[in-house]
């Protein structure tokens, strides 16, 4: 059977942790869709051609890698896709927290999927989409922290 996970998130824009916990988990997944979701009321630095613009360059070597988008339930994407599990990476205590409950509401919404958490490597830890948005709106460079399969500008 086909393992297939997705990794949903906004991705505005990706960044070299999101990178790294899709690379650690190739060998758990014959599959993963990398899920952009398009629910979120947040307002996009990024449109998404260019957040899946993005995504397709980082991982334009890994075959094993799909990029998505989706609006909707993240449960109802999955088994539009038949993946059945949904990976998630972790940072901290807060991160826990808020993907506990996550995952439990997913797990009670659809019992067979399963979210697979990973912890970040530590020097990922500090990096997150919004702060290379804070950062990239005063003006500061941003290329430490993304990708080196794109540039912004
Ligand atoms: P959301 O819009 O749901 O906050 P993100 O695009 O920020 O989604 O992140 C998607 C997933 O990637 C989440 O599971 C998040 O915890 C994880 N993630 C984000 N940044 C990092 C990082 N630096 N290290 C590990 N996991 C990360």
């Amino acid at each position: 059977m086909n393992r297939i996970a997705i990794f949903p998130g906004s991705f505005d824009p990706i960044t070299i942790g999101h990178q790294n916990i899709v690379e650690r988990a190739l060998p758990l997944f014959d599959k993963i869709i990398v899920a952009i979701g398009e629910n979120s009321q947040k307002q996009k630095m990024f449109t998404l051609e260019q957040r899946i613009s993005f995504i397709e360059k980082t991982f334009a070597t890994h075959k094993k890698v799909e990029v998505k988008s989706y609006s909707g339930l993240t449960v109802d994407f999955c088994k539009k896709t038949d993946a059945r599990f949904i990976l998630r990476g972790i940072r901290n205590a807060k991160d826990l927290d808020f993907e506990q409950a996550i995952a439990q509401m997913n797990m009670a919404l659809e019992p067979e999927i399963e979210t697979v958490f990973l912890v970040n490597e530590p020097k990922y830890g500090a990096i997150n989409s919004s702060i290379v948005r804070d950062i990239r709106a005063n003006g500061g460079s941003t290329a430490q922290f993304l990708p080196h399969q794109f540039t912004l500008d």
